[in-house]
């Protein structure tokens, strides 16, 4: 039995005007599905309530940065997950959603208790579908982005891979849009990744290359391979699981 934890960024899960991305979404879950029937089990941290909900509603006035998060990722998380339901449904496959926070990890009692739900649900087929609670969580108590909570989720429950699918094809020796840079294939524990990252945050989610690098290098030293490769690639987490080195990705050797 293997368990993957497959995160996905908001730029992929969501078009630029604001709605589901629903050819990236239903590549993503045949590709789950794939898996599952192979008796893989996969948490998938799916971002994007944000970006998803903005698409919906315009605010009657100007609302602050932690009023709109609260606004759009109620609305934009129920449309994502209606979509997974429906698309994980046609499959057979039952999901089920987890919203979580910085507090359910940080008293032993409390991670215990996130760590046994999901437990529970990949014990009963169920494929957990995990999002930051965005209208709950204080802004100075939250996770710095999902990157950070998938990388929590798969050393909470001892994964064998932990996959982060993104825009860009993985980590650059320097910025993605210089055409001097290259791809950097592997990356082994032991690197310092001051070499080749250069920041840069990504237009819809919280997050940026540098916290992804930093969180797979951590994971990595704790004994789990990480992939980070682009998410429209139509069979990425496929390609990945078959051989990371035929295409283009960076993978982070565990130690
Ligand atoms: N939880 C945020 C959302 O669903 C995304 C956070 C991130 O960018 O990782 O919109």
């Amino acid at each position: 039995m293997k368990r993957i934890i497959v995160k996905v960024g908001s730029n992929i899960l969501t078009r630029s005007d604001g709605k589901p991305n629903v050819t990236n979404m239903s590549r993503l879950v045949d590709q789950i599905a794939h898996l599952h029937g192979l008796g893989y089990q996969v948490v998938l941290v799916s971002s994007g309530a944000v970006a998803c909900g903005r698409g919906e509603i315009a605010p009657s006035h100007t609302l602050d940065d932690t009023a709109q998060r609260q606004l759009y990722s109620s609305i934009g998380q129920i449309k994502l997950i209606n979509l997974y339901a429906q698309l994980f449904g046609s499959y057979g496959i039952v999901i089920g959603q987890v919203l979580t926070q910085k507090d359910n990890f940080s008293t032993t009692e409390a991670y215990k208790n996130q760590r046994s739900c999901m437990l529970t649900m990949l014990n009963n087929g169920v494929v957990p579908v995990v999002n930051e609670n965005d209208t709950a969580s204080l802004t100075e108590l939250m996770f710095t982005d999902n990157d950070e909570l998938s990388g929590i989720i798969a050393t909470m429950l001892d994964a064998d891979l932990l996959v982060i699918l993104s825009n860009v094809e993985g980590i650059y020796n320097g910025s993605p849009s210089d055409p001097d840079s290259r791809l950097v294939p592997v990356v082994e524990p032991d690197k310092d990744l001051h070499d080749f990252i250069v920041p840069s945050r990504s237009s819809m989610g919280r997050g940026g290359m540098a916290t992804k690098c930093g969180i797979a290098l951590k994971v990595a030293r704790e004994g789990i391979a990480v992939v980070v490769a682009r998410g429209d690639r139509p069979s990425v987490l496929i390609d990945v699981i078959k051989n990371h080195s035929e295409i283009p990705c960076t993978y982070f050797k565990p130690s």
